[in-house]
């Protein structure tokens, strides 16, 4: 499916949303969800920000999701998942981490923008190519309990709840635990960062049928080096996953090979 026509405006969806969207009008008057426009409605982007918003489309690597210059043809990998598998089956991200994109990560993430959440989502359901419908669960990468505290929520659950509602799928956010506190990854190299996830990740105990068997879906907001995705991906496979996309709404990583 491609993006012409499509206009990329987030329409409320329930009567419930309706309704409290009068309250969310008090605390955010309807506009551009990155730049603040004035649109006359929620969660969509004007003009000028949907024109720059660069999505993720085929013709891609069927394994990394990294968009080739050219179509050669279906099922083709790119020479890095060929030399250097990843742990999960695939990965599939909305958009590139640039400038509309990384708006909408960090209002997010760090001003708590949890009404940007169902449209992100929504992107990123249409970016999972069918697996979301395929699989048996939706998992977020978790936090630390201690960083839960001071950050309030998880903004990969916060995907990965409105992931779940609009595909129907089950929500697991305790499913996977992060047994260790980590640095953050922001400022390490991809040697680094590998180190400091290492072992952080664990299936819950009494949680091992949610794993055991299933196709899972591991939701993050951002894939940067994949450090992080690959150390909960192999205390999912530890657990006896039969298959894992990881699904996340930005990747920063070259732009096609
Ligand atoms: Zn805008």
């Amino acid at each position: 499916m491609g993006l012409n026509g499509w206009d990329g405006r987030w329409e409320l969806g329930s009567g419930l949303l309706r309704s409290l969207s009068f309250v969310v009008d008090l605390v955010y008057p309807p506009g551009c969800a990155v730049c603040g426009v004035a649109t006359g409605r929620h969660r969509g982007l004007c003009p000028k920000c949907w024109s720059v918003m660069r999505f993720i489309e085929r013709p891609y690597c069927e394994v990394l999701g990294v968009p080739f210059a050219h179509d050669l043809g279906p099922g083709l990998l790119s020479a890095a998942a060929i030399a250097n598998p990843p742990p999960f089956d695939r990965l599939r991200s909305a958009a590139f981490h640039d400038e509309p994109a990384r708006n909408l990560v960090h209002g997010l993430k760090y001003r708590d923008r949890t009404d940007l959440a169902p449209m992100m989502a929504s992107w990123m359901l249409r970016a999972s190519d069918g697996m979301v419908e395929r699989c048996d669960a939706i998992l977020p990468v978790p936090l630390h309990r201690g960083r839960m505290l001071s950050r309030k929520f998880n903004q990969a659950a916060e995907l990965g709840r409105h992931l779940a509602q609009q595909s129907g799928k089950p929500f697991l956010p305790a499913t996977l635990l992060r047994i260790r506190h980590t640095r953050q990854q922001v400022g390490l190299g991809a040697k680094a960062r590998e180190d400091n996830v290492r072992g952080a990740f664990a299936v819950a105990s009494g949680h091992e049928n949610d794993v055991f068997g299933k196709r899972l879906v591991l939701v993050d907001d951002v894939y940067t080096t994949g450090a992080t995705v690959a150390a909960a991906t192999r205390a999912l496979r530890k657990a006896g996953a039969a298959d894992i996309t990881v699904l996340t709404f930005a990747r920063a990583i070259a732009e096609t090979i």
